[in-house]
Parts: C-alpha cells; sequence; structure tokens
C-alpha cells in the first residue's frame, strides 16, 4: 500500500500533526519556479544517491533545486537526515537520529572532488544529542575535503550547536572559507518560530568566529514574511553588524506544509530591494534579498563577490591611512 502525501508528511512531523491547518494562500507570480527535469539536474541528483548524501536542497523542498542542481550546485546536508529540533518554519524530519556515519566525511570529499566544485556549501541537521553538537564531525567533514579537493572553498551552515562549550571552537580550527550561522527571524518571533533556540546565542556564534579567527568569512541569513516589522529587520542587521558579520541574505519564508507556520505575507520584490539597500547602507561586504534568497543560492559566485569586496575595502583602508 503506498503512501500518502500527507502520511509521508505526518511521518517526517509528528509533532506538528497537533496543529490546525493553517493555509498561506496563492503565491504570487514572482514566487512560481518551473518543475526540476534538467539532465544536470537528475545526474546531480543520482551522485547524492549513489554516495547516500543528504542534501538540504530536497529535505528542505528548496524552490531553486532545479536551477542549482543543473549547474551541480548543491547544498549537503551532513550527519543524517533526522534534525532534533523541530522549527515551525523548516521541513527537515524531526526525530531521534542515529549513530553517525564515520564515512560520511570521505564520502562527501569523493563527491566535492567528482563534481570538481570550485565551492560547497555543507550544513547538517541539530544534533543536540552528541556532547559536541556534532563540532567534530564537522571538522572532520572539512579535513576530508580539504585533503581531496584543495582547490574547492568551503561554506558551513551550521546549527547553535546547543552552545556546547568548545564547538564553535573545534569548527574554526578546522578553517572553512565562510562560516555561516542563520538568525533566521527577529528576536521577538524566536518562541514562535524557533522555540529551541535563542536569538542571542546564536548572534554570539557569529561574533565568537570573528574574533577566533577574523579571516573567515562570517554570513547570517533571515527570513521574511513571517511577521516581522521593517523596523525589527533594521536592528538584527545593526545586532549583526557589532557581531561583524559579512555577508547578508534576505530570503522569502514559503510554508512547508499546513502544519508549519503559515506565510503572513508574500513581501514584494521592491520591498526586497528597500531591505537591500537598508543592509548595504549598515556596512555588510555583501547583501543578497531577493524573493527566492537562500542561504546556499549562487553561494559559488558570492563567494568570489566577497573576496573582491574585502580586497576592496583593505586597499580603501590602507589609501585612507597613507
Ligand atoms: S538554494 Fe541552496 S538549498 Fe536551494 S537548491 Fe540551491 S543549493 Fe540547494
Amino acid at each position: 500500500m503506498s503512501t500518502t502525501r500527507t502520511e509521508a508528511q505526518a511521518l517526517r512531523h509528528p509533532e506538528k500533526q497537533k496543529n490546525p491547518d493553517r493555509p498561506s494562500g496563492r503565491k504570487p507570480e514572482w514566487i512560481r519556479v518551473k518543475a526540476p527535469t534538467s539532465k544536470g539536474y537528475q545526474e546531480t541528483r543520482d551522485l547524492a544517491r549513489g554516495l547516500k548524501l543528504h542534501t538540504v536542497c530536497e529535505e528542505a523542498a528548496c524552490p531553486n533545486i532545479g536551477e542549482c542542481w543543473q549547474k551541480k550546485h548543491a547544498s549537503f546536508m551532513i550527519m543524517g537526515d533526522t534534525c532534533t529540533r523541530a522549527c515551525a518554519f523548516c521541513n527537515v524530519k524531526t526525530g531521534m537520529p542515529g549513530a553517525l556515519d564515520p564515512f560520511e566525511p570521505e564520502n562527501l570529499a569523493m563527491a566535492v572532488a567528482d563534481m570538481q566544485l570550485k565551492h560547497v556549501v555543507i550544513t547538517s541537521v541539530d544534533r543536540d544529542d552528541l556532547p559536541d553538537g556534532g563540532a567534530t564531525h564537522f571538522a572532520r567533514v572539512i579535513e576530508a575535503i580539504r585533503f581531496k579537493a584543495p582547490q574547492t572553498t568551503i561554506e558551513i551552515l551550521t546549527p547553535d550547536f546547543r552552545d556546547k562549550p568548545g564547538a564553535v571552537e573545534i569548527v574554526v580550527k578546522a578553517r572553512p572559507d565562510v562560516f555561516n550561522h542563520n538568525l533566521e527571524t527577529v528576536p521577538r518571533l524566536y518562541p514562535t518560530i524557533r522555540p529551541g533556540a535563542r536569538f542571542y546565542q546564536s548572534l554570539r556564534i557569529l561574533d565568537r568566529v570573528k574574533q577566533l579567527d577574523p579571516t573567515i568569512f562570517t554570513k547570517s541569513g533571515l527570513m521574511v514574511g513571517l511577521g516581522e516589522q521593517r523596523h525589527e529587520l533594521g536592528q538584527v542587521m545593526d545586532d549583526l553588524r557589532v557581531a561583524d558579520v559579512d555577508f547578508l541574505t534576505i530570503g522569502q519564508y514559503l510554508q512547508p506544509t499546513l502544519k508549519h507556520a503559515p506565510v503572513d505575507r508574500f513581501v514584494t520584490p521592491d520591498e526586497f530591494r528597500d531591505y537591500a539597500s537598508m543592509a548595504r547602507g549598515k556596512g555588510f561586504l555583501l547583501v543578497a534579498s531577493t524573493p527566492l534568497t537562500r542561504s546556499s543560492y549562487h553561494a559559488d559566485r558570492d563567494f568570489e563577490e566577497l573576496r573582491a569586496a574585502r580586497e576592496k575595502k583593505l586597499a580603501t583602508t590602507a589609501t585612507a591611512a597613507e
């Protein structure tokens, strides 16, 4: 007997089944994307399946999957497909994860080398069950990729490691090129949208990375359309700049299932442009703000821009000091 879509969703999110259905309304035309069918998409999917790798592109039902996978750009998700948290916005399966796969670092490094990726994005589920929150596994993955694919630049998108002592230090020591940790939303909405996390704890992670190694680029992302106000976004941008975060991404929140938090409103492309200019005015090295922006969307191209922006800033500072 085959499983229906509703039954499959109930298996992924058992804790949300008590929620009433909360439809978000019809998506505006600027959100709609084509179904993924290209040869490149199928090749990326086959490679990930063949090496038993998970991608956040599939697990989060990302709307950009057709475009990204066609270009062989995927965001790999390590430490399993089951998350110990149950955020109100996230489509990743909730439950008690299994043991870590000791071969995952090498398998992932092999995929990165096979795909000849210039830049790779690695994220993970939350592993609150592990004593270091998964920090050592992140470090192993970075080291394996450095060994097998030394030309590839590495971007990680981490959980908050539940503030476990030493976790951030372990990951920073492995020297990723970009350390991303998403704040996701404004502090007022944390109790309903990200109840297992604390806003200032997340902010401290980004601050700590910069203090430990200022050469690592730091990055964070926000979803909009959840009920946040413009002035609250401005405040979060200020907080991120105090932590010296380099790169901010802003994208439209989309509801994965009827049991997840509903979309409060669809933010217009003009408003995304307004948020981008507000963020640029606050001094970020780079800002990406469009309805379909996601943390890892165009990450390879953005990394080049980040590097160029830093060089330009350093050159300007040097000239001013002469
Ligand atoms: S935007 Fe990120 S998560 Fe979405 S398909 Fe592209 S790489 Fe994957």
